[in-house]
């Protein structure tokens, strides 16, 4: 990618505390802030990590934002799953080029954005036209127009049945993902992935004896803790604080049919 901002580029401006703002690139345009203004075109032409003044005199270092940093600021109906569950799902689920995912619910696309940026194709089934439509315009600001040619989302209820087949992994992000088990089951090829992010350990006793009903083998559930450290000089610890919970992630393997069935 190239160094250099261009317009239409999504930019993040970072100031002396940290703070992060966000926007995209328009020629004309302007950020304001409480201590001034920066203008789009002096940012643009600029490498990306420049520091620039605003016309109060405080320095903003700019970049294009990551993906995480794009999921914790981008507009959201649903809440969503951050950046420290989105990464090992990935890896969990095994999410690649040309894996075939159904993904419910889509809330506001973040775990979309992930698994499409990994090269999945995905069919996403959403009860709700808000967030539907939410997602995909957060899908397409950071990915752009190429994803939504692998995105399809559709305004349906997961509970109700699954019209894919030989589908590589199913993933879910809902209330009662037991309650899809059995539809999973039925539209995973054997061997494919199902995973289920659930907040409360109540969904999780329930969901797994419900995998274990429904032709699943191998299944786990486990949590991600991330611990960030605070180290300045002699300082060297581990924050006083730390996002203690979101949620539990359940994922099982679907077993091939005994032969002759
Ligand atoms: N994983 C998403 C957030 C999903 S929030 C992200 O990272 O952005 C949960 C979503 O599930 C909500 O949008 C809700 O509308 C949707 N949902 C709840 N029950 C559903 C069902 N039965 N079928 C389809 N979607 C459902």
């Amino acid at each position: 990618m190239n160094p250099e901002l261009a317009a239409g580029d999504l930019v993040q401006l970072i100031d002396s505390k940290g703070r992060r703002y966000q926007g995209v690139l328009t020629s004309g345009k302007e950020f304001h802030f409480h201590s001034g203004i920066i203008t789009h075109d002096e940012l643009i032409g600029l490498p990306e990590g420049s520091s620039i003044n605003s016309s109060r005199r405080q320095s903003y270092t700019v970049v294009r934002p990551t993906l995480s940093e794009f999921v914790l600021k981008m507009p959201r109906g649903a809440q969503v799953i951050y950046p420290k569950d989105l990464g090992p799902i990935l890896m969990i689920a095994d999410i690649g080029p040309g894996v075939r995912v159904l993904e419910s619910g889509v809330g506001s696309g973040a775990l979309s954005m992930a698994m499409l940026r990994a090269g999945a194709e995905i069919v996403g089934y959403e009860i709700r036209e808000d967030f539907a439509n939410r997602a995909v315009a957060n899908v397409e600001r950071f990915l752009g127009a190429e994803a939504l040619e692998r995105y399809s989302v559709e305004l349906r209820d997961c509970y109700e049945g699954i019209d894919e087949s030989g589908l590589d992994r199913v993933v879910l992000d809902l209330p009662e993902p037991w309650q899809v088990v059995p539809h999973a089951s039925a539209a995973l090829r054997p061997g494919g992935l199902f995973l289920a992010y659930t907040p409360s350990v109540m969904q999780v006793s329930q969901l797994r004896e419900s995998l274990a009903a429904n032709g699943f083998f191998a299944a786990e559930t486990l949590e991600v803790l991330n611990r960030g450290w605070h180290v300045e000089g002699q300082a060297v610890r581990p924050d006083h604080r730390m996002v203690g919970h979101t949620g539990f992630l359940t994922h099982a393997r679907r077993s091939a049919p005994p032969p002759g069935e």
